[in-house]
């Protein structure tokens, strides 16, 4: 299996090394050269196994010789052995046809750990091949940031520091990223939203000197074995529900592209998802995008759905990748234009994302009356995130089942859900002393030059 940058001029990659390397040299993002296709009989034989089972079958055809069988069957066991749910990612119906797929029974309690725990886990089997060192730097919108502490804090092998726009992340968020107690670990608060965060990582990809002299590697959704890790939910959810006798559709809470990219990775791998749904709140790039063929930037606007307040979707790279009939030139010349403040999608490659993803928008008071309506209907006390999710479902109910991701648990985004419910939501026990352990970061300007002294200077140490 080889991995090829979306702009067409980076190295090709095996599995390995695409997962350490995060962005590619040319500024893309790596992509399967082909994906692999499960039969009908591979696919039906998934309904009723373990999370793990099913996600070692449709992993496995991705990884090359990185692992052997059994040494990969152990990484999959370690990494979800920590989560509160037995199923892994439990399926929760909301009405007819309407199902919540409960991804936030992780140790951070957002679905960012179903990914992370396993990336953690193979990083460091990797290096621990070697006696390599790597150093991550990855940017949070708020749950990257934990969940990779949690995944990462004690890891041998690796140093990892996590920029989060200072201010702009709930307080569980931030605990979760300050409390962690291991020397690898380092979170940094910077001046600056989500987007300035992500520019810099950038930019320290970009610096080749300093990427290869810190041997960067990267844990954001641009790394593929992310994505790959998140199209494992897609089967288990789909083949409980009927799949692949039936189809099933899926919404998508969306801010970065990243969980929505792993449904469309499902689909193209013999999924039967008839429809693939984008929910944004009013940071509603993708929604314009998908409706107007303008894919234009516009200043994040703060929302009571923080890990979506996101302006450039990155992983939407990929996408446009596929529908510009994997021309890697024509994707360098749509970022150069990006970088001006946004570009024209051309009509072949509008028809291509019509026909594979629609969209809905929710607005802030949308979010609310949903958390408060789902609660009164269902029991079921949702997320900010998630409720976006489920108000841009109830859009798009058709004949097939319909899934929307729960993104998030609902303690993670408390003071949302008490403004919509009256009711504060309890963290699960397991992490009931959150706001009882001392925290510990470092505010940094805006400056790449200061943040890349800070990192050298830390992993001299
Ligand atoms: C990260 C995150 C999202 C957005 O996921 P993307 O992969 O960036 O689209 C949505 N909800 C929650 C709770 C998140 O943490």
């Amino acid at each position: 299996m080889r991995y090829v940058s979306t702009r067409g001029a980076a190295p090709v990659l095996n599995f390995s090394e695409a997962m350490m390397t995060g962005l590619a040299r040319d500024g893309g993002l790596y992509v399967p050269e082909t994906v692999p296709t499960l039969t009908h009989a591979q696919i039906a034989a998934m309904a009723g196994q373990s999370y793990e089972d099913i996600a070692f079958a449709v992993m496995w055809p991705f990884l090359g010789d990185t692992f052997t069988e059994t040494e990969f069957r152990g990484l999959i066991a370690t990494a979800y052995a920590g989560f509160g749910h037995a199923a892994r990612a439990p399926l929760v119906q909301l009405g007819p046809n309407h199902h919540l797929l409960e991804l936030f029974h992780g140790p951070t309690l957002a679905f960012k750990d179903f990914a992370m725990q396993l990336i953690g886990q193979m990083m460091q089997a990797a290096l621990a091949k070697t006696g390599q060192r790597i150093t991550i730097v990855g940017a949070t919108s708020g749950d990257t940031g934990s969940a990779a502490m949690e995944a990462f804090r004690g890891l041998a092998n690796v140093d990892l520091f996590i920029l989060y726009p200072h201010g702009r992340v709930s307080d569980v968020q931030r605990r979760q990223m300050t409390t962690p107690v291991e020397a690898n670990v380092h979170a940094l608060a910077i001046d600056g939203d989500f987007d300035v965060a992500q520019a810099r990582v950038k930019d320290m990809f970009n610096d080749h000197a300093f990427r290869d002299g810190v041997r960067l590697a990267g844990v954001n959704s641009i790394n593929w074995a992310r994505v790959l890790a998140q199209v494992v939910y897609y089967f288990a959810a789909a083949t409980a529900l009927g799949a692949p006798h039936r189809a099933v559709g899926f919404t998508v809470p969306t801010g970065n592209f990243g969980d929505i990219f792993a449904g469309y990775i499902a689909r193209q791998m013999g999924l039967p998802i008839d429809r693939l749904v984008i929910a944004t709140n009013h940071n509603d790039i993708l929604h314009r995008a998908l409706s107007t063929g303008d894919y234009v930037t516009d200043g994040v606007k703060p929302s009571i759905s923080p890990s979506m307040d996101i302006q450039v979707s990155s992983n939407f790279e990929r996408a446009l990748f596929d529908a510009y009939g994997r021309d890697g030139a024509a994707i360098t010349a749509l970022m150069a234009e990006l970088k001006a403040g946004g570009f024209h999608i051309s009509q072949g490659a509008m028809q291509m994302l019509r026909a594979t993803f629609a969209s809905g928008r929710c607005s802030e008071a949308e979010t609310s009356a949903t958390i408060t309506r789902t609660l009164a209907q269902t029991g079921e006390l949702l997320c900010p995130h998630s409720a976006v999710g489920v108000k841009v479902a109830e859009e798009h109910l058709g004949a097939e089942p319909m899934v929307t991701l729960a993104t998030a648990h609902p303690a993670k985004f408390p003071d949302a859900v008490k403004a919509a419910t009256g009711i504060h939501p309890d963290l699960p026990p397991r992490m009931a002393d959150l706001f009882d352990r001392p925290e510990r970061m470092t505010r940094v300007p805006d400056d790449l030059g200061q943040l890349q002294a800070l990192i050298r200077e830390r992993i001299a140490r």
